[in-house]
């Protein structure tokens, strides 16, 4: 049987910062990845549901009130990531949910964080965007914070010379997106590790003191290996599911797996501008709309972003007016809507904020995920403050706001967390501060999964600097 001195399960933030790591240490390192290994030319700017089946895959809560879905292929979520990359607050590692329970580890504070952050910053060639970066939408939201008297700041990204196309989140092809794949992916090959595509992770059982990994390779055809160490790295949906699979030769698996899912605090929006305002094009410029507003953080512990998003998702989103427009997603008087306000007068927004991660993934009867994430009053009255925001800014400029999720979906559906997270108390938290997996030695978790909460901000940056920081631990034990 082939052996390793680590294999790591996805090859994403979470996945791909350890292989470089270990590799650049002299480790012997395999990373399994299920996605296909894709290039510039598999990026077609084709929003169609055919297109999108390739690059992501997508989950609906077992009430249908969320959908959740991630970016698969070799480099996970940073193919197709809308590529925000920004530093979590500091009040985001203080967070204490409703049992006054400390979320991120007391030794995990921004400023241990800070190093990492850079690490990362420096590999991906992060830099804020400059105002002739940001799209119009982002400037008229700028401008109708400026009305208010309030701030916008331009955001982070690893874009260089972007070409404003609007097509990130199909990926970009022309290759002015960094992602995964253009840096810690490549030097981490060239030091030796290891990557397969179309390799899926069924489960995992013990081996002595190492773990055997069984998966279906690209011919769809039973293999196992050996790894001294373990990394599940599969994302927040796929990393508990690899965990529950294994369940039968893991009956000691720590009881909060899969539990505290947290989809980051996301609520979408729209805004509808008056006539008098400039054209927001929202089809145009990258997907992020190169500002996001800190200004009710204080307050509410929400950030704002932008965002410019094709024609299909607005029409296909579950948006209703508070007062007169569209009360229904679909039909007529909503395509007539679109078809009237689309181009000039809607954009499309994001919160995010601290919440208790309340959801949990669980595997069905043929190990597929299955997810809730439970519209409880505390979730509602999160929502309801986020709508009270976003009504403000929508008065003070004389605009709409359009709130999504009515009866059916709530569309936040990017940021999955906090599934096998990291924490201080044994029982609570299924990762030790630096993210080895209670009871099970040699197995870490690096992904989305192991961030214990909300990040206030776009998850990726706070991910990939917290799988920089596990790694280095990992090799400090040597
Ligand atoms: C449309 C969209 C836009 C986004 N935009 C932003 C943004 O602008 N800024 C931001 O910060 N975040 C953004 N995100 C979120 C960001 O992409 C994720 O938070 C991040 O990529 C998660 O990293 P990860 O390492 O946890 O998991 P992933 O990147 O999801 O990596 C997990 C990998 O594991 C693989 N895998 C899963 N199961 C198995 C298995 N059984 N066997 C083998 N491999 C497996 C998957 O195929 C995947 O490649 C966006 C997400 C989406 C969907
Ligand atoms: S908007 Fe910029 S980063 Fe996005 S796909 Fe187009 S060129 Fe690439």
């Amino acid at each position: 049987m082939e052996a390793f001195d680590f294999v790591i399960v996805g090859s994403g933030f979470g996945g791909s910062i350890p292989a470089l790591r270990l590799a650049q240490a002299g480790r012997k390192v395999l990373v399994l990845e299920q996605g296909e290994r894709l290039t510039p030319q598999d990026f077609p700017q084709d929003w169609s549901f055919r297109a999108q089946a390739r690059l992501f895959t997508t989950y609906t809560s077992k009430d249908y009130h969320v959908i959740l879905r991630y970016g698969r292929g070799l480099g996970g979520g940073s193919l197709t990531y809308a590529a925000a990359m920004l530093r979590a607050p500091s009040a985001v590692f203080e967070y204490r949910d409703r049992d006054d329970y400390r979320v991120w580890p007391a030794a995990v504070t921004r400023s241990v964080m800070d190093p990492y952050f850079a690490k990362v910053e420096e590999e991906m060639t992060i830099e804020r965007a400059s105002w002739s970066d940001v799209p119009r939408a982002g400037g008229v939201f700028a401008m109708m914070l400026d009305k208010m008297g309030k701030t916008a700041d331009r955001g982070m990204y690893p874009i260089h010379d972007c070409m404003q196309c609007g097509f990130c989140m199909c990926g970009c092809p022309f290759g002015r997106k960094k992602h995964l794949g253009h840096n810690y992916i490549p030097d981490a090959e060239q030091k030796g590790a290891q990557f397969r595509t179309e390799c899926k992770v069924h489960h995992i059982e013990k081996d002595g003191d190492g773990w055997l990994v069984r998966y279906k390779d690209v011919h769809g055809i039973a293999q196992v290996v050996h790894g001294d160490g373990l990394i599940v790295a599969a994302g927040a949906l796929e990393t508990p599911a690899v965990l529950l699979r294994s369940k039968p030769w893991l009956p000691d698996l720590h009881p909060q797996v899969g539990k505290n899912l947290n989809n980051n605090g996301d609520v979408a929006f729209l805004f509808r501008i008056p006539e008098t305002m400039p054209a927001t094009y929202p089809y145009m410029g990258r997907n992020n709309a190169g500002v996001i507003t800190y200004a009710f953080w204080e307050e509410h512990r929400i950030t704002i972003h932008p965002g410019a998003g094709p024609p299909a998702l607005v029409a296909a989103m579950d948006v209703y007016s508070e007062k007169d427009g569209p009360k229904v997603p679909l039909g007529y008087d909503f395509k007539h809507y679109v078809r009237d306000n689309y181009a000039k007068h809607l954009f499309p927004a994001l919160a995010i904020g601290l919440t208790d991660g309340e959801g949990e993934v669980t595997v069905n009867a043929d190990g597929i995920v299955e997810f809730v994430l439970p519209l409880n009053d505390r979730m509602k009255a999160y929502i309801d403050r986020v709508a009270g925001v976003g009504r403000q800014i929508a008065e003070a400029n004389g605009a709409e706001l359009l709130r999504t999720g009515g009866d059916t979906f709530e569309h936040g559906d990017a940021h999955p967390l906090g599934t096998c997270r990291i924490g201080d108390d044994d029982s609570r938290a299924p990762c030790t501060p630096d993210g080895e997996l209670r009871g099970q030695k040699n197995l870490y978790i690096t992904d989305g999964a192991a961030v214990p909460g909300g990040t206030g901000v776009n998850p990726s940056l706070t991910i990939a600097a917290n799988a920089e920081r596990i790694a280095a631990h990992i090799l400090a034990k040597g």
